[in-house]
Parts: C-alpha cells; structure tokens; sequence
C-alpha cells in the first residue's frame, strides 16, 4: 500500500476498493451467491445476492423490518438467544465490564465493547483477553446524540454493545471468512432477515490517528444497519503503514437494534423496554399513540434540513413533511419522546451510579447529571405521573440476570438516596433561578450554546427549564439547535499535561526498575547526560507516577531533586547541571543513593492512601471511589466520590476503621497475577488507583493479621510490605469538598503522623501559656475571655453614653455651637444628635485634632449643616460630604 503521505480514509476506501478480492471478499460470497455492485446513490460498493441499483444504506430507503403485530421478546431473553449461537459456535461468553472505564484513563464510560479488551502500552493499542473467540453483553454509554432520543425511534444514551472478538489471526482466532459466516448464520437463522434482503457494504474503519484500522464490512437488512465488522489489519505508525502480525476481528452489534429489527416494532424503545412501558402505561396519563410520534420520528431522523437556520421554521418544516398538526405534535408527539427519552436516562443512571460514577459537574458525572435533569425537567413539564425510581425499579428488575449490580444499587437504597439529593438540589437551583429566568426572557435575551452553557454550569438551569417558564408566561423562545448535545462532555477525558522533560530518549534501552526490589542504592551506569537531566542503566530511584512522589537522594555527590519516566526510561533530575566538567560523564559508573527517610515515608503514606480507600468503601459505600491521590513527604491525601459533603461521624469512623485494622495488625503484600484471575478474585475495585491491566497486572493486597480481607488495587508504587508497623497509626488532618461530588481527605501516617502531632501539641502548649491556661482548657479559656472582652465593651459603651450626654447637656444652651472635642468621630456625632434633641433650633459643628468634622443641624434650625462646615473651614478644604441637617467629613 502506498499511502504513507495523505492517509486518509477516503484514500483508503479507494485503496481497498481496488483490491476487493482481498479486502472484502469472503468465502461466504461465492458459497451463497452474492455479487459485487456500486450504489447509484453514494457510489459505496457492496454485495448482495438480489440484483439491485442502490445498498440498503437507511438514508436512502425506509425501513421494511415493522410487522403488523410486533411481538416482544425480553431483553435478557434475546440476550440469550444471541449468545446461545455463539457459544454453540466456539464463543465463551465474559461478563460486562464496568460502565465507568477505570481501566482506560483516556475514557470516562465504557463506549464500545472492544475497548474491554484493550490497553495502551508505550503508546501502542495492545489487547488482553481472557477467551478466544468471545462474545460481551458490554453496556455502554454515549452522550453525543443526546438530542435525537426519544424522538428518532433509534438512539440512545445507554445500549448494549454485544462484543464479538477474535484476537491474534493467524495464531489463535479466526478472521474475515469465518466472522462473515458465522453474521450470515445468525441474521438468517436467529434474527429472522431474509438471505435476499442482506447487503454488506464496503467501508474502512480507523482509529482517529489510524494507529489501527483495517477494511470493514457493514451488514443490512430491510434499511436497517445492524452491525459493522471490522477487521483491524493495519497499523500506521511513524508515517509507515504495516500489518499487524496479530489481527482483531471486532464486531461490536448494536444489541438495541438487533431487537427492534428482531420484534419488528415501530421504535425501538417499544422493543428495548417493552415490559416497562408495559407496567408503567395505565399510571402514565398520556395516549401513546404510535401514528404521529412515527411519522414525526421518521422525518426527523431522515431529514436534513440544515439549511433551515430558524428552529421554529425547521419546526414548522419537519411538521410539513410529516404530515402532522402542531396540536398534534405538541400533544401527542412531544409527551411520547419525553417519556421514551426518561426510559433512556433513567437506564443510564443506574448504569453510570452502579458502576461508580455520580452525577456531578465535572468530568463523565457531568453527563450523568445532565440526563437526570433533562428527564426531572420532562417529567415537570408533561407531568407524566411517574418517577423516576418507578422506572429504575422495574428495569434493574428486568437486568437483573445480565446486570445485577443494577438491583443491588437500587437495594442498597444508594440510587434512591443519590437521585433524591440530586432531585432536591436541582429544585433548589431552578427556585434560585426562576427570577433570572424571567428577566432573561422579558429582555429577550439571546441565548446561544455558550450562553445556555454558562447558565447550566453555574447556576444550574436547563435548557428546558427556561423553555417551561417561557411557556408559562406564554412567550415563544427560540433556542438553538442540538442545545444539549452543545452543552455535553465529550467521551474523552481532558488530558492533564505532565511535567515537561525535554530530553531524546530513543534509542535509549529500559531502566531497570530497582526500586521494586526495594533497592536503596546501586552502582549504575550512565547512559546519557542532558544538562540537569542524567539516564541510568539501572536505578534505585522511583519516578513519579500513581500519586506518589520521586525518591530524592543523591548521584555520587549530585542532589537528585526528581525523577521522571518517559516511556520506559527514568530521568533523574539534578539539582544543577551536571553535564559540566565536574559533573556527571556519560559511560562512567556512578554511585546511587536514596534518601531512606522520603523513601519509607512515601511508602507509608502510599500504603495508608489504599487503607483510606477501603475505609471509605466501608463507611460511605461502594460508590465512593478514588478520584484521585498524593502521596508526599508530609502528608498524603485521597479524593473521594461521595454525594454529599463528608460529616464529622463519617469521618471518625474511617479514621476508626483503619486504626482498629493497624492495631490489630495487617498484612501488605505485592504479587503479580494474571488479570483474568485477579478480577475474578477482587473484582474492579483492584482498579480504584487506575492501574492500567496487562495480562499480568501487579496487585497489592492488604489482609488482617488473621487474613480478613481488607483491599486490593492495582498498583505500581512503593508500599511497606513487610515493614507494616511503620505506618503506625492513620490521622486525618482535614476535609474539603474540591468539587461537586468529590471529597478529598487529608492524612498523616508513620513519622509524619508523629511530627504533625508534636507540631500541633507545641503549638497548642505555647497557645496555653500565652493565655495562662491548661492546655486541654484553651477552648474554656478562650470563651471566658471573649465574656470579658464583651462585658468590658459594654461598660465602654454606657462611659460613652454618659460623657456624651453631659456634654451635650453643656454645650445645647447656645443655638450655634462650634467647638473642638478630641474625641472620636462616633462621639463627635453622638454628642451633636443629643445636643439637637435637646435644643432643636441648634446647629452644632463639632470638630476633633484629626480635622475629622461633624455638623447637625435641628428641626427648627434654618442653618444648613453642610453650609456651615464649609463657612468655618477657613483656609482648609472639605472632604466630605451631607445634607442641610446633616454633614461629616475631613477638613484638610
Ligand atoms: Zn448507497
Ligand atoms: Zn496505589
């Protein structure tokens, strides 16, 4: 292949379409019959059996797959059936993953089914699997077409993404004859397509920097595509194309679509929730009725009308072409989409909270709380009679047997207890802003995305919400296309930029890592010296990585202040220069020493993070998991996914659960284990750090002296295996609420513990002896003096009064008075208000050796106050400022 200069995919698709025969063409073709030909409407080649002009692409025919009487089948049930010909034929059916991808820290929610099976190692895709061939209920989650459920008929936010994978052809596995053979059997013998209607279009799949990519072939059937094969083939790296010596066949089936097709109902989440919708009919207070909602979801899926700028003419289009009344529209299409669409999210709540995420407003939670408020919103507005636990309830029921962590989030009362402090904290926010919602639509406020995702973000208010309170008032608003697919977070997760280390290291082999070993020091090689930045053969020094901060120590007399891993080499960073005379020479052999304290004391607090992680599990629940960690000299902390804010019970009883377990003793232990046996054992929670999963993951176990479990994770740091007793005892020093839904917890451990306790003792002594009190006795002390304090102001106070008053008593026999009291600008004041209540025909100017002024004039006074300061200014000038019977200010 020679398209190393413009890969692209067109220029791929080209490529591949001229060498059919080799890329697309499969056994299967020639034993059934099936001939090529180029569509007459997009020119994309495909192959069918029938003689036909065009491919079944849905744009250009409608669907043929609706049956008269559309029978439901269950969820689980065809679930069953699908896997049953699989496993007939070879496949071992592996349970989901997580919905929350722990494995992958580029992801938030698992988005396809291969991504289970993958990890990047040194930047490259590799696979890990535990059966070959394998099929995979995957449930997945998917924010970017938020917009179209509900109203489509298709898509949605949660669906399973039933994973067939065949690793590592021509070694194990199987590949393009075999995959299209084992499609063919199925869509014919358990989905019920007719073998003539079946077309399978020519495409390229790639991964968006081609680090993968291979031919793919799409099937359909009756205008519906109901899976893309992909054959990952190729790789492009370095500006090179080659093949893989280990090929993937990567079908990920649209497991929603294949029942919609299957039952032949008019949407598909009549098929997807049939037994819901079922139950949930008679409470609902709305006619489903199917005409309308279909014919507006068929335009509306079908048509572009992109062109039309105005929402309100695109509305008023798509009405048009559907054929329907906007009373028609508004009463039973609009009603329909939003209960199909609360169907959706509620799903993909309990997918997202059971597998550990929260709604929030950062990150994946973002997402999770969008849909909830989308459907809270809908539920307002059409006032449909249920609730949203109603809906969870019956579809965690339904799962059960493929997804009980479904039933168990809901049992536990966890998903209860999340949404109703979500609910109440959206009803908050929505009273909090209901008055800049109506000024926002009185001034006719143009809203725009950023607009829209400002008032979201920061005070939480819906696109929705705006549209229900215009709608109360009677005013039309128009608000942009795709609103909410504008304000989502995409699948990706931002990259967070690392340290910049600006040194070549290729060509440069791996360090070896002595620190695994525990090793203190060596003697090592140097391998390459730039500026401040040394490379070894071999070193003792941990890099930064999973929280946990370099070792320190020295390079024969060079302080090494950090060490960094690129790739697979450590840079040890220097204090200075070394690359200098009397520095650091390239081939020679140098001395390596770490500074053994930093070193046990990162271990310590590394060890003690994984046992606050388990506390947490153990007393806020299963769904507080590790958000993120640090692990230094003086402190470690740990943030935690929680939905409230930690209270002080919560927080002693952690501190609780890890001291009791230290003193009754523990046991730390590193092991290497074979992934598929250590997720067995311990589940995903070994991901809690996000270590990534290689077939041989390195997992840290801690146990109680008596083996009770306690933790495992998977984890690449330092701990004190072996050394247990320096950790000594767990202090959490604080608490803070860093982000919606994530609580960090402060801690001290080992000798860090024992100095943060000194520190706060000698303070708290030397506070004692300041205040002349017992040191248990300060809060007492404290509270005493601040009696005295008030006790002394009020005497102060009544002083004032009194001297205020004789004065004025003094000074209020004369109706002009002017006078100088050195005496406070309040005093000055006081004094001047009781002289005109006993005289009222008084003005009385009173002045203080700072120049401050103050000047009152009384009711029967017709001396202007502000007058009068200036007339008796003299030379200097007025700063301030008042009225006729009232002025103060500065004379300067
Ligand atoms: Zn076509
Ligand atoms: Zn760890």
């Amino acid at each position: 292949m020679n398209l190393s200069e413009n890969i692209s995919k067109d220029a791929l698709r080209k490529e591949f379409a001229k060498n059919a025969k080799e890329y697309y063409k499969v056994k299967l073709f020639d034993d059934k019959g099936f001939s090529r030909h180029t569509c007459k409407i997009c020119g994309k080649n495909f192959w069918s059996i029938k003689e036909r002009d065009t491919c079944e692409d849905s744009s250009h025919n409608e669907y043929t797959f609706f049956k008269k009487n559309p029978k439901g089948v269950g969820y689980v049930e065809f679930w069953k059936k699908f896997a049953d010909y699989f496993k007939k034929n070879g496949h071992t059916e592996v349970k989901s993953y997580p919905v929350v991808s722990r494995w992958r820290q580029d992801l938030y929610f698992t988005i396809a089914s291969i991504q289970d099976f993958q990890r990047i190692e040194n930047g490259k895709m590799a696979f890990e699997y535990s059966a070959n061939p394998l099929i995979v209920p995957q449930m997945c989650l998917r924010f970017g077409d938020i917009e179209n459920v509900g109203v489509t008929g298709r898509h949605f936010t949660s669906f399973m993404m039933a994973g067939q994978h065949a690793f590592n052809y021509p070694k194990e596995g199987y590949w393009k004859d075999r995959c299209i053979e084992l499609n063919y059997e199925l869509l014919t013998t358990v989905i019920g397509a007719k073998k003539e209607d079946i077309v399978y279009n020519e495409d390229v799949w790639a991964m968006p920097d081609f680090s993968g990519f291979g031919p793919s072939l799409e099937s359909f059937a009756n205008g519906a595509e109901l899976v893309n094969s992909v054959f990952t083939q190729f790789e492009y790296v370095n500006g090179k194309i080659s093949e893989f010596d280990a090929k993937v066949v990567d079908v990920g089936w649209g497991f929603e679509r294949l029942l919609w097709f299957y039952t032949g109902y008019d949407n598909a989440y009549e098929a997807v929730f049939e037994s819901t919708i079922k139950k949930l009919k008679p409470k609902l207070g709305i006619d489903l009725d199917p005409v309308p909602f279909k014919k507006f979801a068929k335009v509306s899926g079908e048509l572009d009308v992109d062109e039309v700028k105005d929402a309100r003419e695109k509305e008023k289009h798509l009405l048009k072409v559907a054929g329907i009344t906007l009373e028609e529209y508004e009463k039973k299409v609009k009603p329909m989409q939003a209960f199909y669409a609360i169907l959706d999210h509620t799903r993909t709540l309990l997918a997202g909270i059971s597998g550990g995420s929260l709604p929030s407003n950062i990150g994946g939670g973002y997402n999770l709380r969008l849909v909830l408020r989308r459907s809270l919103d809908f539920l307002d507005q059409y006032k449909l009679g249920i609730d949203i636990m109603d809906i969870a309830r019956l579809q965690a029921d339904e799962l059960h047997e493929l997804y009980p962590e479904l039933k168990e989030c809901i049992d536990s009362g966890l998903f209860e207890d999340i949404i109703g402090t979500e609910t109440k904290r959206y009803s908050k926010s929505k009273e909090n802003s209901s008055k800049l919602v109506e000024s926002i639509i009185n001034k006719k406020e143009k809203l725009d995305i950023s607009r829209l995702r400002t008032l979201y973000q920061s005070n939480g208010i819906s696109p929705d919400f705006i549209k229900t309170i215009a709608e109360e008032k009677n005013v039309k608003i128009d608000l942009p296309e795709n609103v909410y697919s504008g304000m989502i977070v995409g699948d990706l997760v931002k990259k967070e930029k690392g340290k910049k280390i600006d040194i070549d290291v290729s060509g440069i082999p791996k360090t070896e890592q002595l620190y695994y070993k525990l090793a203190e020091d060596s003697s090592s090689k140097v391998l390459k010296v730039h500026k401040n930045l040394v490379v070894l053969d071999k070193s003792p020094f941990y890099p930064e990585g999973g929280g946990q901060e370099a070792d320190h120590g020295t390079i024969d007399v060079h302080n090494v202040i950090d060490a960094q891993k690129v790739g697979d080499v450590i840079i040890h960073v220097m204090e200075k220069d070394v690359s200098g005379k009397k520095g650091i020479a390239e081939g020679t052999t140098v001395k390596c020493l770490v500074d053994k304290e930093r070193r046990r004391r990162l271990m310590v607090h590394h060890s003690s993070v994984h046992l606050m992680s388990a506390a947490a599990r153990n007393v806020l629940g299963k769904q507080a998991w590790q958000e993120g960690t640090k692990k230094s000299f003086d402190k470690a902390h740990i943030d935690v996914a929680h939905y409230e804010k930690l209270n002080d019970d919560q927080v002693r009883k952690m501190e609780e659960f890890i001291n009791n377990n230290l003193f009754k003793g523990i046991k730390v232990s590193v092991n290497y284990m074979d992934r598929k046996d250590a997720e067995g054992k311990y589940g995903f929670e070994i991901y809690q750090g996000h270590g990534v999963p290689a077939k041989s993951i390195r997992i840290v176990l801690i146990e109680g002296k008596d083996g009770k479990f306690i933790d495992a994770e998977a984890c690449g740091g330092l701990h004190v295996a072996g050394m247990e007793q320096a950790i000594g005892m767990v202090k959490i020093i604080d608490t803070e609420r860093i982000s919606d839904g994530i609580d960090r917890i402060v801690l001290v451990a080992g000798n860090a513990a024992l100095d943060y306790i000194t520190k706060a003792n000698n303070t708290l002594t030397a506070a004692a002896v300041e205040l002349n009190s017992d040191k248990f006795k300060i809060s007492e002390r404290i509270s005493s003096i601040d009696d005295e304090n008030r006790r002394m102001r009020k005497q102060l106070q009544e002083q004032q009064a009194m001297v205020a008053e004789q004065t004025a008593q003094s000074l209020s026999i004369s109706d002009r008075v002017e006078k100088e009291i050195d005496m406070p600008r309040e005093m000055l004041r006081m004094i001047a208000t009781k002289v005109i209540a006993i005289n009222e025909n008084a003005t009385v100017l009173l002045r203080n050796k700072n120049g401050e002024v103050v000047c009152v004039s009384g009711k029967g006074s017709d001396q202007n106050a502000l007058e009068f300061i200036k007339q008796k200014a003299g030379k200097k000038k007025f700063v301030g400022g008042g009225s006729a019977k009232f002025a103060e200010g500065k004379l300067v």
